[in-house]
């Protein structure tokens, strides 16, 4: 029979993403619900080998909905990846008489919580923080719809100045691996062209493309890039080439870092957290264990650590097609 769950943890890893306060104020507030014990541990996983926690209540994680970044605080944890890190983090966990954890954080994190999880009896649910959306078993990860709009909020603000002077902007975005945020910003700010790490469109066709554009009489031209891009040039060096070959155009970069990663979270980070911690943690009272929640097709739904982190959440390439038509 399942250990009866009396104290569950909960920590954010990896990269910061709006709507981890949501996540977190969800799992303190679904914990005092269900009359369970609450422990956060700071920074990811290197919180749990220094056994750096704080008991939350309900009134913990008042007003925190509305802020970007997490109280938590994040890290990246290179003890974490060895045994001994991860000994280190049971033996902490044991002592704060912790039975489970919640684990918000992107691939990584679940990765980690994946080989914690073989390695000792405490159960652990992963939810899908991160602005990168690159997760399987989830249709939306929390922090990216917020990264979005950030995105469309300053590209709009750059379109003014580069139609003021016809400029050529080259703006890169997050993605190292994955293109949703290039994508889904380069169709809503209407960019002429959108170059992401599933396609490598090609040299020649980004000039056919600019050419055409300023065939057609566009006063300004927007590019986003993705910062994984496999057209093997970064977005200096895209922007050097574009200069040498079209020498018409006017051409200035903007790299947009880390502002895409703040903000108060949008209405959908925080309903999106909201509904998935209060399901990780009733998933764990009801002797659930070592899986991912997701929001799949508008439903809270479980996926395998396997599967979720064996899978690949592809990008819609239809929404390159739709680009295409209407960058004309
Ligand atoms: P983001 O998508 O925002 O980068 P992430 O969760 O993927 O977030 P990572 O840095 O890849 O970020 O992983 C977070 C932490 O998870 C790592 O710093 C490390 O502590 C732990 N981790 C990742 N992979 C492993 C692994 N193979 N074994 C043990 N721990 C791991």
């Amino acid at each position: 029979m399942a250990k009866e769950i009396r104290t569950i943890g909960v920590m954010t890893s990896g990269g910061d993403a709006p709507g981890m306060n949501a996540a977190i104020r969800a799992v303190a507030r679904a914990c005092a619900y269900y009359n369970v014990k609450c422990i956060g541990f700071y920074r990811g996983y290197q919180g749990m080998i220094e056994g750096d926690y704080c008991v939350m209540n309900a009134r913990s994680v008042r007003n925190i909905i509305s802020q970007g970044g997490t109280i938590l605080k994040s890290a990246r944890s290179e003890d974490f990846r060895t045994p001994e890190g991860r000994k280190k983090a049971a033996t902490h966990l044991t002592e704060a008489g912790v039975d489970a954890m919640v684990l918000i954080g992107g691939d990584g994190t679940f990765r980690g919580g994946q080989i914690f999880s073989q390695e000792y009896e405490i159960p652990v649910i992963g939810v899908p923080g991160t602005i990168d959306n690159d997760i399987a078993g989830t249709n939306f990860t929390i922090g990216y719809d917020t990264a979005l709009n950030t995105v469309i909020d300053a590209i709009d603000k750059i379109r003014d100045t580069a139609s003021s002077h016809n400029r050529l902007f080259f703006i890169e975005v997050m993605g190292r691996d994955a293109g949703f945020i290039a994508l889904n910003s380069g169709v809503g700010a209407g960019a002429e062209e959108i170059l992401i790490p599933e396609e490598d469109l090609g040299l020649d066709r980004l000039l056919e493309s600019l050419k055409r554009s300023k065939r057609s009489g566009k006063s300004s031209s927007i590019v986003v890039v993705s910062e994984g891009d496999k057209i093997g040039k970064n977005v200096y060096q895209l922007a050097d080439y574009v200069t040498e070959n079209l020498p018409d155009y006017d051409v200035r970069v903007t790299v947009l870092g880390h502002m895409q990663r703040g903000g108060s979270p949008s209405c959908f980070d925080r309903t999106l957290a909201s509904r998935l911690c209060v399901k990780a943690v009733e998933l764990l009272l009801d002797g659930e264990k070592n899986v991912m929640v997701g929001l799949i097709n508008n439903k809270v739904a479980t996926t395998s650590f396997d599967d979720g982190l064996s899978g690949t959440h592809e990008i819609n390439k239809e929404l390159l097609r739709i680009s295409d038509i209407l960058s004309t």
